[in-house]
Order: structure tokens, then sequence, then C-alpha cells
């Protein structure tokens, strides 16, 4: 419980709707009980009576939310409850009891519920209307009891007033914090919702679904990325492109099946991605083709290239019952200042074509 509780307040968990209306109803259902029982010791027994009702009405509205799936007539249910009777009661002791400032939080109540129910369309102009009826209702009562006085036919003492006062002022705090808990715990949950959203969104749109590799998109503005922070810069960290290309998997698909030929990919995304270290780049270029930044230079990247393809082979690839051996056939090419990405990448390309040519499982650096 109190983990839910836990959960709830930092926005992990949603707070159930239905349960937040029962939550609420009670709360209002327990404050008419209690004016039940202080009236009834009063003797004021026309508002007694009038709150025995509404007491009953709410345990009422606790089967109609229990029932129900949309919550507006609820809203509507409470908010006219509850402004008919801060009036109703106000015009019979008089506005010193402060009975009509339970009216108040119904304007914040009325923006919190058309805000979080999602069916409500017309966000702003409910709670708008609702604000309009609270204020009208508000002044005209306090004109009129400014007026007539109270219409209580027993005396109502000043004592009375003062502890109904004391009471009411402690209830309408309590309904102000309760709304205002509501709005930041929706607020929070939602807050939380669009960052997983915004997290699986970019990672859609940067990383391949299948090997979990960099795109080619995102790949693109890496490169872009290093070509701002090297082109013309003196000392500037040398980097280099190798293209890497699987031997035959045309073949591996044709013997062993596509879905098969997808974990040969998974695993060689592997191999490749443990290869090099945390500041390098893998990519699905495309196809069975992994493009790889290095920041280093040829010599290096060199190296680099040819431990993936020594790895590469003597790697079998454990694909559900079948052992697989697959090769990479890799160019590689270094970024000379004033050179484009695009001329960069074609001679990785060309070089990787070469090998190819020239019996594939090698790299080709010049
Ligand atoms: P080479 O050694 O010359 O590169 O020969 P290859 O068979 O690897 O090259 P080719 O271009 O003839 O075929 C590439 C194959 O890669 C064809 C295509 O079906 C397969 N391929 C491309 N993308 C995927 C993929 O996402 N999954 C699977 N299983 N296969 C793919
Ligand atoms: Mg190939
Ligand atoms: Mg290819």
């Amino acid at each position: 419980m109190f983990h839910l509780i836990r959960q709830i307040f930092e926005g992990k968990t949603e707070l159930d709707e239905r349960l937040k209306y029962q939550m609420i109803c009670a709360m209002i259902g327990s404050v008419h009980l209690i004016f039940m029982i202080v009236f009834f010791y009063f003797g004021f027994l026309f508002p007694a009576v009038y709150n025995v009702l509404i007491v009953l009405f709410y345990i009422g509205m606790q089967a109609l939310i229990a029932r129900n799936s949309r919550f507006t007539s609820v809203f509507v249910a409470v908010f006219l409850e509850i402004i008919t009777h801060s009036v109703i009661v106000t015009l019979y002791f008089g506005w010193e009891g402060g009975f009509i400032y339970y009216m108040v939080p119904l304007i914040p109540m009325a923006f919190y519920s058309c805000f979080t129910l999602d069916y409500i369309r017309k966000k702003i102009l409910m709670p708008v209307v609702s604000s309009l009826i609270v204020f009208t209702v508000f002044f005209s009562v306090l004109v009129t009891t400014d007026r007539i006085g109270c219409l209580s036919p027993t005396p109502v003492t000043e004592s009375f007033l003062h502890g109904m006062f004391y009471f009411n002022s402690f209830m309408v705090l309590m309904f102000f914090l309760t709304t205002s808990v509501l709005f930041s715990i929706e607020i929070r949950y939602m807050q939380m919702h669009l960052e997983n959203e915004n997290v699986s969104l970019l990672r859609m749109a940067n990383f391949d679904p299948l090997t979990r590799l960099l795109n080619r998109r995102s790949m693109n503005v890496v490169l872009k990325q290093v070509l701002d922070e090297t082109e013309g810069i003196e000392g500037a960290e040398p980097f280099c492109i190798l293209m890497a290309d699987i031997d035959d998997f045309k073949q591996v698909n044709d013997t062993y099946g596509h879905s098969k030929g997808d974990e040969v990919l998974v695993e060689v995304a592997h191999v490749l991605q443990s290869n090099v270290r945390e500041q390098d780049k893998v990519c699905r270029w495309g196809g069975e083709e992994m493009l790889i930044l290095l920041r280093s230079d040829m010599e290096v990247a060199r190296s680099v290239a040819q431990r993936i393809c020594s790895d590469m082979a003597s790697t079998s690839l454990n694909i559900g019952d079948d052992m697989i051996n697959v090769t990479l056939t890799l160019g590689v090419s270094e970024y000379k200042d004033g050179e484009s990405i695009r001329s960069l990448i074609e001679a990785a390309d060309q070089r990787m074509y070469r090998g190819k040519r020239s019996g594939k499982n090698c790299v080709v650096w010049n």
C-alpha cells in the first residue's frame, strides 16, 4: 500500500480515476455526515434533515461511480449539490458560519476535472462556466444575506457560528489541498509518461530496431558533427571510416532462412560493437552493410579492422540449433582535411568492393 502511494506520488503509477472520485465523494459525504450530527445536536431540524438526504445522495453516488466509467455526471451532480447546500445553509444560518466558502474550491476542482477527464472536449468552456456560476451565486448570496440576515426560526448563537466557521475554514483548506495534490500527481504522471514516450520515440528515430545499432539517419548526424569538429582545425583528432559487408549473406538467407539471417545480423552487430571503444560509433548503414566511425588515425583503424575481420572469421555463431560461420570484408578510409563525408564513405566503399573482388574476408585500406 505504502509502495503504491509512493509510486503514485512519484508519477510512476496512474491514480485510478474511479478510486479518485470515490475518495472525493467519501470525503464530501463525511463532511455532510458531521453537519447532520451537529445540526441535530443543536436542534436545527431543517438543515439536519437536508443533510440526511445529502448523505444518502453520496451513498448512492458511490454505487453510481462503481458502475459508471464516465465521471462527468458525477462532477456535475457534486458541483450542483455543493452550490445548493452552500446557498441554502448560508441563507439559513447567515454569512458568518462560513458555509458559502465551500463553493470556492469548486473553481480549481472544475479545472482539474475537465483537465483530467479525456472524454470532456470543452476543456476550457466547462470550468469557465462553472467559475461564472460560482462567482454569480457567491455574490448574490452575499448581497441577500446582507439584506435579510439569516432565515433560521431557531436563534443561532454566536458561539455556534464561531465553531462552524472554524470547522468550515479547515475543511475548505483541506479541499484546496486535495485538489492541489491531485493536480501535482496528475501532472507528474503525465510528465513521466511523456518522458518515457520521448525516450522510445528517440530510440525509434535513431536506432535500427533489429541490431540496435545507430541507423543511417543518426549516423549522418554524427558524421556531420565530427566533420564540424575537425574541418580546418589544426591538431584535431583524426577519424576513419570502416565499411564492413557480410560475405555471401544471400547464401546464409537461402540456406537457413531469412529469420536466421536476421539473427546472424544481430550477432555480427554484437561482434562489431564489442571490438570498438565507447567513443567509436557503429551503424547499420543498410542491408548487411555496417559503417563504423573510429576516432583514430589510419594505423589504428587498420588494426581494428583486421581484428574485427579475424574475430568474425574465427567466431562460430550459435543460431538456434545451427552453428553458422560468416566472414566480413572491410574497406577503410581516413579523413583528409577539406574532404567531404560523401567522398570519404565512397573511398571506404570502393576499397570494400575491391576486397570482395580479391576473394573477400579481408581488409583493404589503400
Ligand atoms: P557479397 O559477399 O558480395 O556481399 O554477397 P552477398 O550475398 O552478401 O550480397 P548481396 O548484395 O548479393 O546480398 C545481400 C543480402 O542481404 C540480400 C538480402 O536479402 C540480405 N539482407 C539485407 N538486409 C537483410 C535483413 O535485414 N535481414 C536478412 N535476413 N537479410 C538481409
Ligand atoms: Mg554482402
Ligand atoms: Mg552488401
